[in-house]
């Protein structure tokens, strides 16, 4: 797997190179500054969501 640049970064989340740095779970370049920008990239807020989700449902299983 090709690690990306902060160049392809930007160009696949549609903003700007001063916009992307790295996240702060795995060191994926990601949208971290801006409008919409966050600590985390998209892969590690949708971990994040899934672990709060399924403690929240723990109960199920
Ligand atoms: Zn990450």
């Amino acid at each position: 797997m090709p690690t990306p640049t902060p160049a392809s970064a930007a160009r696949a989340l549609g903003c700007a190179l001063n916009q992307i740095g790295w996240c702060i779970r795995c060191r994926t370049p990601c949208q971290r500054y801006g409008g919409g920008g966050n600590p985390l990239c998209k892969d590690c807020q949708r971990e994040k969501t899934v672990v709060n989700g399924r403690k929240k449902s723990s109960a199920v299983s």
